[in-house]
Order: C-alpha cells, then structure tokens, then sequence
C-alpha cells in the first residue's frame, strides 16, 4: 500500500484584463508539490499563450553560426582531445583517460568536486536531439560507472555520485560539443542530499521504500506513466523541477556499483528515446542528473533515479528560465502539464 500523497492546492487570480476587451479574467492557479521533496511546481493554463514568448523556438540560422564559430576551436574535435584535455594520474587510470569507441573521459579542468570528470559523447561536434543513439549513450554510461568504480577502489571516503549533463549553453555549457560529467564527493550535493534523506525519513514513517511505492502508484494510475525498460521506470514528473521533466528509478539498485549492463543498456535506451521526443517537442537543449546512493551501501532506503529535463531553445538574446521564482523562491513553472507530456512521451517508447 503506497502512502504517497500528489498534493494539489488552488488558487484564483481576478484581474480586468485589456487581452479579453477590459472584461473580468478568472484565472485558476493549480500549485503541485512533490510527494517527497514538498518542492512546489505551478501550472496556470493562461501561461501557454505565453509560450512563445517564455519557450521561444529555437532559430535554427543562429544555431548553425555557433555549431561554424565554435567547430574549429574545439579542443574534442579532429582527435584533439587526445593533446588537449587533461590526464589522471596513470597509478589511477592507467594512461590516463578511459577511452571506449566514440568516448573519453578525461579529468575536468576546473573541478568543482575531488573527483569530477567530463566525457565527450562521439566524435560529432554538434548533435540534435534526435541523434543521441543508444549504442553511443550506453558507451558514455559505460565509461562513467567505471571511472566511479575505479574512484570508489582508489578512495572509499567518495561515495557520493552524480552523472550529469549541460546540453547546449542555455543548459549551462561551456562546449557545444556533447559531453556529460561526472561529480563525485565525500557527501552529497544539496538536491541529492534531500532526496536521500527525505526517503530514509519516509521509509521511517510508512515502513515501504518511497521509490517503490512511487512507480507502483503511477503504473496503477498511468496518466503519468511513460514506460518500463528492463528493470528502469519512465514518468512524467507530478510536480516537475523544470520544463518537461522525465523522472526515471530503478527499484532494485540503491546505489551505481550495483549497475550491470541491464541498467546501463536501459538508461541509454530511454534517454535516447526521451531526448528524441524533445526533438519533436522542437526544443534543443536539456540537463539530466543520475543519483545513487552513497556507494558504502548504507543509503538502503534510496533508489537510484535520474531527472531530465529542457532549457531555453538556442536564440540570441535568449531569456533565462532561472529567475527569482526558481533560483530564490525553489519552485518552478509548468508549461506542459506532466499528464501532456508523458502522453506524448509513450508514443517515442513505443
Ligand atoms: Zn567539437
């Protein structure tokens, strides 16, 4: 029996609006709160005449111009990397990067964790989100749980891990070329030190696993459920941290060195066919963050689970979708109602 409560709260906003000729708007406020975190994510069906204007379409024109300006100065690019990134200690990582058909991982230059490392996903400088393959994705995870492995035997103080990605500068990154990252720590970061205690605190409180009552309750109601790929879970997000979130748990691992090629092969399957569904959603850009739990074993409570979600499309000038209400208020703005996207979302899983 899931003890999961999907809280929604209303609100109503009464205002002369000069859009409908002055008269008397009502407009209906539906506030969501996650059943773990209690982060609130906030829907108003007004906002999506607005879309155009929060989520403009991405100008393919621009975007061709930063792909040129940016090609020739790659440091990935044309087998650069091989010169121009950084090296682990060889006693570490024998020659110093791990390497694994189109993928390398290499140290980040400027680390914001003791171990934090980047990965170059193929050869292509540029990718739209419809060319992510799965054979590509799945050496990119490969790569990673074995640089976290190799950390975790070198040091067993760094336990806590997270793969990431920054697709795209309105994401977040520096390098157009495709590449996740690799952050690994002796404690956790905020967001990941929540969801780890927020579910040894439900698993104190209700005596079941928050992660498994969670997928069961959205397979039983389904309007959020996208698919099931092996032993991995696809749904849309009730109250989503930013636009059009995927979540994903995996109900029987706690923690990434409990990762066989099963959950490799089916994190690279789903993204692979989430990140195409953005393709049809025209958007260009998009961040993920796996979490696991500590790698010692003793977050026995945690699932693993992973977040995607898109950022502002490619344009100039764009305008940031991080303002006061999601950098300094802590909650977000829904713009396609989760029960929408996972709609969508199922005909890519097909
Ligand atoms: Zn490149």
């Amino acid at each position: 029996m899931a003890h999961i409560i999907f809280n929604s709260r209303k609100q109503t906003a009464r205002f002369f609006n000069p859009l409908k000729n002055g008269e008397m708007d009502t407009q209906e406020i539906e506030i969501r709160s996650d059943p773990l975190t209690k982060f609130q994510s906030v829907f108003n069906p007004a906002l999506k005449d607005k879309k155009s204007i929060l989520f403009p379409d991405t100008d393919e024109n621009y975007l061709d111009q930063v792909i040129r300006d940016s090609m020739d100065n790659c440091f990935l690019c044309q087998e650069r990397w091989q010169e121009k990134t950084p090296s682990y200690p060889y006693e570490f990582i024998p020659g110093g990067k791990l390497v694994n058909h189109d993928v390398v991982l290499f140290p980040n230059l400027f680390p914001l964790a003791a171990y934090h490392a980047v990965v170059m996903v193929g050869q292509k400088h540029y990718r739209p989100l419809n060319d992510f393959p799965v054979s590509l994705l799945h050496d990119a995870f490969r790569v990673s749980l074995e640089f976290i492995r190799r950390c975790f035997d070198a040091d067993p103080q760094v336990k806590y891990f997270t793969i990431n990605a920054n697709y795209l500068f309105p994401a977040g990154a520096s390098l157009i070329h495709p590449h996740i990252q690799i952050l690994g720590g002796p404690f956790p970061t905020t967001h990941h030190e929540l969801l780890l205690r927020e579910s040894k605190t439900y698993f104190e409180t209700n005596n079941t696993c928050y992660w498994k009552d969670l997928v069961e309750i959205e397979k039983r109601l389904g309007e959020r459920w996208v698919a099931e790929i092996g032993k991995s879970n696809w749904l849309a997000a009730y109250a989503p941290a930013g636009p059009n979130e995927v979540q994903v748990i995996w109900p029987e691992t706690h923690h990434f060195l409990q990762w066989g090629e099963e959950e490799i092969h089916a994190v690279a399957k789903g993204l692979s066919k989430t990140l195409c569904s953005y393709h049809e959603m025209k958007r260009s850009t998009f961040n993920f963050s796996c979490f696991s739990g500590a790698l010692d074993g003793s977050d026995d409570t945690f699932r693993c689970m992973l977040r995607v979600i898109n950022r502002q499309n490619v344009t100039p000038h764009y305008r940031t979708d991080g303002y006061y209400y999601q950098k300094l208020l802590g909650s977000e703005i829904m713009i396609e109602p989760p029960e929408e996207l996972a709609l969508l979302m199922r005909q890519y899983f097909r």
